[in-house]
């Protein structure tokens, strides 16, 4: 139910809880965090209950410094509220993360294809299938952004997801339909979130995501396309916000 991202040089794991945090007010069951470090080592982190419960399992497991992550707080429409169905899911090399609020309509036959391949899902969300299929168009595509896109335009439904992969740090992809994505611009750091609310302690300049459209930030640069990669120009504006 909220979705936060983040590459730059502050402490991660600092900016995705705090930002999740302040998305606590839209209500959630689970919560969870994927982190990339600079050596390519991706760290996660999820539970079912309270923000809290996360903290405690990071505090007993910490996940890297990083300086590229995703946090999401789920409400959950597709299993129940668990820790293996909380965000964010893996593809099957291990190597990927993502994170999804909204509901994948066609997850049923993308499932029923995936598994005649081969696939194992692990949790029972709508969500994974988009995961594992992104696990299986980086294989093919071997690049994020590419690979990302031609995933989601298999998805059917609303999604806001988010994904990163280790094999490429310093990058956080992004996609919407249905469902709310929002930009923050930092001063060589850029943010993600599913309302300004997850950054606006860091930033008040923003750039709304349009309808089927998806984002790509890293540290010091931000392009927006369209599903099928064509160039979006973008608008920022102030977040007006007296906090
Ligand atoms: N449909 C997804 C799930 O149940 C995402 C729910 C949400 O928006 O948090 O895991």
């Amino acid at each position: 139910c909220g979705i936060v991202g983040y590459v730059g040089p502050a402490r991660t794991i600092d900016v995705l809880l705090g930002g999740l945090r302040r998305l606590e007010y839209r209500g959630y069951d689970s919560a969870g965090v994927a982190i990339i470090d600079e050596h390519g080592e991706l760290g996660t982190a999820k539970k079912a209950g309270k923000l809290q419960a996360l903290v405690d399992e990071l505090d007993a497991r910490p996940v890297n410094e990083g300086y590229t992550g995703i946090g999401h707080t789920r409400w959950a429409t597709h299993g129940g509220p668990t820790d293996v169905n909380a965000h964010p899911h893996l593809g099957d090399d291990g190597k990927l993360a993502l994170i999804h609020n909204g509901i994948i309509e066609n997850f049923q036959e993308l499932r029923a294809e995936l598994a005649a391949e081969g696939a194992e899902f692990l949790s029972e969300t709508d969500t994974e299938v988009a995961a594992v299929l992104l696990g299986r168009e980086v294989r093919r595509t071997g690049e994020l952004l590419a690979a990302f896109r031609s995933t989601v335009s298999r998805l059917e439904g609303a999604f806001t997801l988010l994904a990163v992969h280790a094999d490429e740090p310093g990058l956080v992809v992004g996609a919407r339909r249905n469902s709310p994505l929002v930009i923050g611009l930092g001063d060589g750091e850029n943010f993600l979130g599913s309302d300004v609310a997850a950054f606006v302690e860091y930033t008040k300049r923003a750039v709304a995501i349009g309808q089927d459209e998806i984002v790509a930030i890293r540290a010091d640069s931000v392009t927006v396309t369209d599903f099928a990669g064509a160039p979006v120009e973008v608008a920022p504006f102030e977040v007006q916000w007296d906090a």
